[in-house]
This record gives C-alpha cells, sequence and structure tokens, in this order.
C-alpha cells in the first residue's frame, strides 16, 4: 500500500484488478473517494463489490493496478451483519470494546476506556443496553452496535457492507439518518474536518441509492459513477445488471422499475382467479 499526499483524495484506486486465485472478480476499477463523501456503491451479487471494499481496506491486495490512502488514514469496516455469529455470547459493550487495538475484554478497561464506550454508546442512542446480549437487540440496534464498534477506530472514512440489507424501512431509515449525521458532523474528528466520509453498498435502488449524493454502478468494474439523477439511467442499469430496467422521475428524483414486473403480476393474478 502506497501513501499519497494530494489532499482532495484519500483512497485512490488506479487501474485494479484483484482475484482469489481463478481469474480477476474486480477489473480495470478507476475510483477516488475524497474527504467527506458518501457514496454508495449498487450491483448485482456476485458482481464485486465485498471484494471492491476489502480493496479499499487493504485486507484483499491488487493483482494488476494500485490502491493508494492518504498517509495515516484510518478506515473501519461495518460487517454485513448476515456474517456476524448471534450465538456467540457477547454483550454490547464487549462487542464495542472488542474495536480496542489491544482487544482488552470489558471487566479489564480502564475506566477512561469504559466511558468512552458509554460515551459513544450514547451518541448512537444505545444507552443503557450496554449489558444486553446482542441476540437481544432489534435489527437497527444491532446495526448502530457494529457501528459504534466502528466508530471507536475514529476513522476518516468509514465502509459499510449493506447496511440496510433484511431490515425493514423504518430500520433503514434509522440506520441512514445516523450515517448522514456522521457525514455531516462525527465526534472527536482529528483532521479537523466535521464529517466522516462514508462508503456503503446496497442492493437499495430507490429506498437507499437514489438518495445519495454520489452513486457508483459496479458490475466488475465501474459501469457508471455520478450523482443518482445521471446514474440511474436504463442504459447504465442494464449494463450493471444485465435486465432491463425503466426510470421514472418522482418529485425530482429517480425511480428504477424492474421491466417484466407487470407480466409476472398478470401471470399470478389470472392463478387467484
Ligand atoms: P458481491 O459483494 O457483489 O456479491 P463479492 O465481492 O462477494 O461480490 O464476490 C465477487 C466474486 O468473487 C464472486 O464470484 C464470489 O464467488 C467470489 N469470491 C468472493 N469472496 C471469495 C473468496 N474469499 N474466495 C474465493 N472467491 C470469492
Ligand atoms: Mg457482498
Amino acid at each position: 500500500m502506497t501513501s499519497v499526499t494530494a489532499p482532495r483524495s484519500m483512497v485512490c484506486f488506479d487501474h485494479v484488478s484483484c482475484s482469489y486465485g481463478n481469474g480477476p472478480v474486480i477489473e480495470n476499477v478507476d475510483l477516488t473517494i475524497a474527504p467527506g463523501e458518501f457514496v454508495g456503491i449498487v450491483g448485482p451479487s456476485g458482481s464485486g463489490k465485498t471484494t471492491l471494499l476489502r480493496a479499499m481496506l487493504g485486507s484483499v491486495k491488487p493483482v494488476h493496478g494500485s490502491v493508494m490512502r492518504s498517509a495515516g488514514l484510518r478506515v473501519a469496516y461495518v460487517p454485513q451483519l448476515e456474517t456476524v455469529d448471534w450465538n456467540f455470547p457477547v454483550t454490547v459493550s464487549e462487542v464495542v470494546a472488542m474495536s480496542r487495538p489491544q482487544r482488552s475484554w470489558w471487566p479489564r478497561l480502564h475506566a477512561d476506556e469504559k466511558s468512552e464506550i458509554e460515551r459513544v454508546l450514547e451518541h448512537l442512542g444505545l444507552a443503557g443496553l450496554s449489558s444486553r446480549h446482542i441476540r437481544e437487540l432489534s435489527g437497527g440496534q444491532q446495526q448502530r452496535v457494529f457501528l459504534a464498534r466502528a466508530l471507536m477506530q475514529k476513522p476518516d472514512l468509514l465502509v459499510l457492507d449493506e447496511p440496510t440489507a433484511g431490515v425493514d424501512v423504518r430500520t433503514r431509515h434509522e440506520v441512514l439518518h445516523v450515517l448522514a449525521d456522521l457525514n455531516e458532523s462525527a465526534p472527536d474528528r482529528r483532521d479537523g474536518q466535521s464529517g466522516i466520509a462514508i462508503v456503503l453498498t446496497t442492493h437499495d435502488l430507490n429506498g437507499l441509492a437514489a438518495h445519495l449524493p454520489r452513486l457508483i454502478c459496479f458490475n466488475r468494474t465501474v459501469v457508471a459513477d455520478g450523482a443518482p439523477t445521471d446514474v440511474l439511467k436504463p442504459y447504465f442499469l442494464e449494463r450493471t445488471y444485465g435486465a432491463p430496467m425503466e426510470v421514472l422521475q418522482h418529485g425530482g428524483m429517480p425511480v428504477v422499475l424492474e421491466q417484466g414486473s407487470d407480466e409476472l403480476r398478470l401471470r399470478l393474478s389470472r392463478r387467484g382467479a
């Protein structure tokens, strides 16, 4: 990983390809993330979104090209909740405490570390839940616990893999509002910036992606990159998903419709007749 000093770029992908051994899963990716940005990545399952995030974090190395990160950049990762073992006997405060570099167990933490954890939990609306088992939380609370753990690292860039997968509409709103707050202003920023840069992946085109300031359509490589109104176009969507999609405008916002859904509805409704 090389360091760059250009102030307007936190992370810069230059012709990046990554592989797990059987040929590239992402190819020729050019991408720049600047401080304070809020970026969504959309694409079908298996298109390489998680691999792209791993390359951003440095946990997957490019086989071609380079990923440059600004000197001293702190990146924190919030994994997909589906990958978490919910039966692991661990409480909210213990999950957050595990973010510490020394990975101390909660009872052995200093009082000031405990109070820092309590402060982050309170900031995310989780005060009073610190001794609760993580399985006994709502989907939105679980997502915020892992967000709290990421925030303990005082990141400049927060990377989230499908933060709203499998959650209901209310929880999605809740998670998005917390993220918007952190993007606008986060506690304890070190670099004079007020907010944290955020990169997330999502399958939710209308409920999430269309609301973000910048969107990347991704399928093994960057298909389109820009404002949702410029990116959510039938041409780019078909190239990304391999299926025709229609885009309507509603209140100045793009709304993506899958073509063929009318036909499917007709077929299924005939059965009930
Ligand atoms: P997405 O997040 O868009 O669903 P992924 O980045 O998880 O896509 O996967 C991209 C491709 O890489 C898929 O074909 C997947 O099977 C493969 N892949 C992902 N992780 C691994 C791994 N650890 N080892 C081997 N192949 C992997
Ligand atoms: Mg994925």
